[in-house]
């Protein structure tokens, strides 16, 4: 072999050997990459899960104002909800909502999709709507059911608690805590609430509520309150 061949050969050897171990590099850094991501995406699944409920939505418009139409329940429901699951994302819970946007969804899919994503806790969002348009305050509400004392036992715990955190955050009136039969805390088989947080007929309290920093209590207050409901059953 003259010089110039053995050259060569070297050259194809190094180029060959450096290709193989950039090829090695490349499999060990995405191997790396992959590991992380399923480290994380476990992690996030221990994580207690939150289902949010923005009630009404779409054609649905829920409760209305009796002086300003612009005031609709649907998106009062949607503005609180999606603060609520900010707050809760930080808290490091796991959340789904039932509706992110303005459209329709079936009061039976609510409380399924709940069911089928084994959800630690159901909160359903509402405002409220009264023919005296002097009623005034937030109510919670959880579903009695005979058949599983336990679930009726928790969701009436989950309904003080957040009933409590949110009248001691923005000071207005305790309607209490009450049965309801609405189907998606009928339907439920998690711990479950319905929040009606304030009157949309009540001139003085649908001011409050179309100030964003309110909403942003009324969230916040929800979140602690869920996050004391949680922490006391640890
Ligand atoms: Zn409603």
């Amino acid at each position: 072999m003259t010089l110039k061949a053995s050259l060569f050969s070297l050259v194809v050897i190094v180029f060959f050997t450096s290709c193989s171990h950039s090829t090695a590099n490349r499999n060990r850094v995405e191997q790396e990459r992959q590991d992380r991501e399923l480290a994380s995406a476990m992690e996030i699944a221990r994580r207690p899960k939150i289902v949010i409920d923005a009630g009404h939505g779409g054609k649905d418009l829920g409760a209305l104002s009796h002086t300003n139409p612009k005031y609709q329940e649907k998106n009062l429901n949607l503005s609180t909800a999606l603060l609520l699951n900010q707050f809760l994302q930080r808290m490091g819970y796991q959340t789904i909502m039932t509706r992110g946007d303005d459209y329709f969804v079936p009061l039976s899919l609510r409380a399924s999709f709940a069911n089928s994503n084994r959800a630690l806790l159901f909160v359903s969002v509402h405002y409220n709507a009264a023919p005296n348009t002097k009623a005034e305050g937030v109510e919670v509400y959880y579903y009695n059911s005979k058949e599983d004392k336990e679930r009726t036992k928790q969701s009436k715990k989950l309904a003080q608690t957040v009933l409590d955190q949110i009248t001691a955050n923005t000071e207005c009136k305790s309607r209490g805590v009450k049965h309801g039969n609405f189907a998606v805390i009928r339907e439920t088989t998690m711990p479950a609430i319905l929040i009606e947080g304030g009157f949309v007929t009540n001139d003085g309290e649908i001011q409050k509520l179309s100030d964003p920093a309110y909403l942003k209590t009324i969230a916040g207050s929800i979140a602690l309150g869920l996050q004391k409901y949680l922490k006391a059953g640890e």
